[in-house]
C-alpha cells in the first residue's frame, strides 16, 4: 500500500461532520498529516489537474448533494501544533479556534478571547477572515504560509500585501493553508478569562445552542444587519419545518439533520428574493456552498 494510499478517504460523508448536518459525500478526502505527505501527493499530476477542496471543521460549509468529486483536502498531525517563539506564534490551520483560545488563556496571552466562541479552524478562519464581537482574523495575524498545488511549494505572505475584508480571508485558488504566524501580546489570566466569559455569555443569550446550522447564512450588507433585514421580510413559516431559522437570530439555521443541499439553497433563495422585493437588497451567503 503506497503512503498516499494510507492517507485517502473515499465517500468522506460530510452531512455526519458537518454543523449543519447536511451535503453531499467528499469522493477522495486526502488526510495530510506533513508537509511531505503534500508534496508527495502533489508530485502526483492527477491529483493536481482536479479541482480542490480544503475542509477545516465544516462549519461554514455545505456540499451539493452529488458530492465532491475532486482532490479534498484535510489537514491533521503537524497542523494541529501550536509553536511559540520570542515574537509570534505559529498556529497550524487545523487548530481549532476554541483550542487556541483557550491555550492563549493558559500562557497569559491576549487577543484570541474571540475565538473562544467561533467552531472553526485556524485554516477556515484565514480562509474566512473570520470574526466576532468588532475583531477579525487579520487583526491578529502577522503572515499566511500556504502551499501552492501547482509550484508544489511552500510560500510565506505578509498580511498588509494580502487583501482582506469582511469575511474575505485568503481565498486563492489552488492554495492551501498551512499556519497562521499571530501577534503575542500578553495580559492577565484572570482578564483574557473574564473576557473569554463575556463573549460565551452573548453567544448564549444572542444565538441558538446545540443546532444545525452555520453560523450566519448571510453576510451583513454595509450598514445593515442581516438578520434584521430578514425579520422584517419573512413570515413565521420560516420559522418551522425541517429546514428552518432561528426565532432567536433570524440569520441562523435551526434545521434537522440530513435535509438535502438542495432544499437548503432553495431556503436560502427564497430569503433573499423576500429581503430583495422589500428591501432592493441583495444578500450576499457567507456560507459556502461547494459543487
Ligand atoms: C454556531 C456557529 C457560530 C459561528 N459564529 C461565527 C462568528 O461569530 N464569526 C465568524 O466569522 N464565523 C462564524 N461561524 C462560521 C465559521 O465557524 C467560520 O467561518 C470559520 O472560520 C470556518 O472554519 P472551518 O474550519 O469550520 O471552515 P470550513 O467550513 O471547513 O471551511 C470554510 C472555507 O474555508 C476553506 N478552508 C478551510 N481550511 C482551509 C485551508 N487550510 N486552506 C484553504 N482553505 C481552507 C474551505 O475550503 C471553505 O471554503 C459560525 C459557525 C457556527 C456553526
Amino acid at each position: 500500500m503506497t503512503q498516499e494510499n494510507k492517507n485517502l478517504v473515499t465517500n468522506y460523508p460530510s452531512a455526519k461532520y458537518s454543523w449543519l448536518k447536511s451535503g453531499g459525500k467528499i469522493s477522495n478526502l486526502y488526510k495530510i498529516h506533513n508537509q511531505i505527505d503534500l508534496i508527495n501527493l502533489f508530485s502526483n499530476n492527477d491529483i493536481k489537474a482536479k479541482s480542490l477542496l480544503v475542509i477545516g471543521n465544516l462549519s461554514n460549509t455545505l456540499i451539493k448533494d452529488e458530492g465532491f468529486n475532486g482532490t479534498g483536502i484535510k489537514l491533521i498531525g503537524d497542523f494541529t501544533n501550536i509553536q511559540i517563539n520570542s515574537d509570534h506564534m505559529l498556529v497550524g490551520a487545523a487548530v481549532l479556534d476554541n483550542y487556541l483560545s483557550k491555550f492563549c488563556y493558559q500562557k497569559g496571552i491576549s487577543g484570541y478571547e474571540f475565538l473562544y466562541t467561533i467552531p472553526g479552524s485556524i485554516g477556515g478562519n484565514i480562509f474566512m477572515n473570520a470574526g466576532c464581537y468588532n475583531q477579525e482574523i487579520k487583526d491578529k495575524l502577522i503572515s499566511v504560509i500556504y502551499f501552492d498545488i501547482n509550484k508544489n511549494k511552500i510560500f510565506e505572505k505578509e498580511i498588509a500585501k494580502l487583501e482582506f475584508d469582511y469575511r474575505k480571508g485568503f481565498q486563492k485558488k489552488n492554495k492551501i493553508i498551512l499556519y497562521g504566524k499571530f501577534k503575542i501580546t500578553h495580559n492577565e489570566p484572570i482578564y483574557i478569562k473574564n473576557l473569554m466569559q463575556e463573549y460565551e455569555r452573548i453567544r448564549n443569550q444572542t444565538q441558538p445552542k446545540k443546532v444545525n446550522c452555520c453560523g450566519s447564512i448571510f453576510k451583513n450588507p454595509k450598514n445593515q444587519t442581516a438578520w434584521k433585514l430578514i425579520k422584517l421580510s419573512i413570515d413565521d413559516g420560516f420559522y418551522n419545518g425541517p429546514i428552518k431559522l432561528s426565532k432567536k437570530h433570524s440569520n441562523f439555521f435551526e434545521n434537522e439533520p440530513n435535509i438535502s443541499a438542495k432544499s437548503i439553497e432553495l431556503f436560502i433563495s427564497k430569503i433573499q428574493k423576500r429581503v430583495k422585493d422589500k428591501y432592493k437588497i441583495e444578500l450576499e451567503k457567507e456560507l459556502r456552498i461547494i459543487d
